[in-house]
C-alpha cells in the first residue's frame, strides 16, 4: 500500500487485476480479429514517480502521459532514470508544435499516440534525427476523432487514411504503428458496442484497402479504465488504462 495524495493505492494489486482481466477479454475477442496480444500502457498522470516505480519493479513497462512537461520532467527524474531502465513512455496527451523538442529529448519515448496533422507529423519527422539513437524510427499512431466532437482532438474518420498515407510516404524518419482514438466519456454499454471502438476498426479496414497494407500489422489503441476489457473485445491491441491502477484522480477543474 502506498498512500498517493489521500488515498491508498495497492499498484501492485491493481495491476494484476487489470492484467487478468485483459486475459480474460483476449479470450473473448473475435477469431476474425488479429490476434495481436494488448500492450498495456500504464496511465501515470498526475500521479508520483514513486508508484511508477513500484508498478515498473511489478514488470509494467509501458507508461503513459498527455502532458509534455509532466511526461518530460518524469522521464528525467533521477529516481525513474536510475531504477526503470527500460521504461517506455508513451504521450497520449495534445502535441503543440512548440513542444515537440522537449518531448523528444525525453529519455526513453517510445511512441507518440496522438499525430492528428500533417504539419505535426512533418515537424516530428524533421527534428526526430537530432533526438534519435542509432537509425531508429520514431513510432507513431494517428489519432482519429471519432465520436466527432468539437474539443476532442484527432483527424475525422474521413482524413485518417490520407494522414496514414501521408507519414508512410513523406516521413521516413517515422514509423507508422497504428490508430488511436479517445472516444466519449461514459458510454453506456447496454447500447451495444462503443460506437467509437467500431468507427476506428472501419478506419483501418480502410486504410488497409486503400493503402494495401496487412490488417495484423496495424494497432488499434483504444479504451480506459471504464471500457478497456470490451476495447479489446472489439480488437484494441493497445489499452490506456490509468486510475483502476493508480487510484482515482481528483476531478478536473472547469
Ligand atoms: C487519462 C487518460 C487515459 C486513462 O484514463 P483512466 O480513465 O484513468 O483509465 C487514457 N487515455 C488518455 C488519452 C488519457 O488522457
Amino acid at each position: 500500500m502506498t498512500t498517493v495524495g489521500d488515498q491508498e493505492v495497492d499498484v501492485m494489486y491493481g495491476l494484476r487485476n487489470v492484467l487478468s482481466k485483459i486475459e480474460g477479454a483476449v479470450a473473448r475477442r473475435s477469431k476474425d480479429l488479429p490476434q495481436i496480444s494488448p500492450r498495456l500502457v500504464a496511465v501515470s498522470k498526475i500521479k508520483p514517480p514513486a508508484v511508477i516505480i513500484q508498478a515498473y519493479e511489478a514488470g509494467q513497462r509501458d507508461f503513459g502521459e498527455n502532458y509534455v512537461n509532466e511526461l518530460a520532467e518524469k522521464a528525467s527524474n533521477p529516481d525513474i532514470l536510475g531504477k526503470c531502465k527500460d521504461i517506455k513512455w508513451h504521450f497520449i496527451g495534445h502535441l503543440q508544435n512548440n513542444k515537440i523538442n522537449k518531448l523528444l529529448g525525453s529519455p526513453g519515448l517510445f511512441m507518440v499516440e496522438t499525430v492528428d496533422s500533417e504539419k505535426l507529423a512533418d515537424n516530428l519527422n524533421k527534428q526526430w534525427p537530432k533526438y534519435r539513437k542509432e537509425e531508429e524510427k520514431l513510432k507513431v499512431m494517428v489519432q482519429v476523432n471519432t465520436s466527432a466532437e468539437e474539443a476532442k482532438n484527432g483527424v475525422p474518420p474521413s482524413e485518417a487514411t490520407s494522414l496514414v498515407e501521408h507519414v508512410l510516404k513523406q516521413c521516413p524518419n517515422l514509423e507508422f504503428i497504428g490508430l488511436m482514438t479517445i472516444g466519449i466519456y461514459d458510454y453506456d454499454m447496454a447500447n451495444g458496442p462503443n460506437p467509437d471502438f467500431i468507427t476506428l476498426a472501419k478506419c483501418r479496414q480502410e486504410l488497409c484497402e486503400k493503402l494495401n497494407m496487412d490488417i495484423k500489422n496495424i494497432e488499434l489503441s483504444m479504451g480506459m479504465s471504464t471500457d478497456y476489457e470490451h476495447a479489446i473485445e472489439q480488437g484494441a491491441t493497445t489499452v490506456r488504462v490509468g486510475s483502476v491502477i493508480f487510484g482515482a484522480r481528483p476531478p478536473k477543474p472547469n
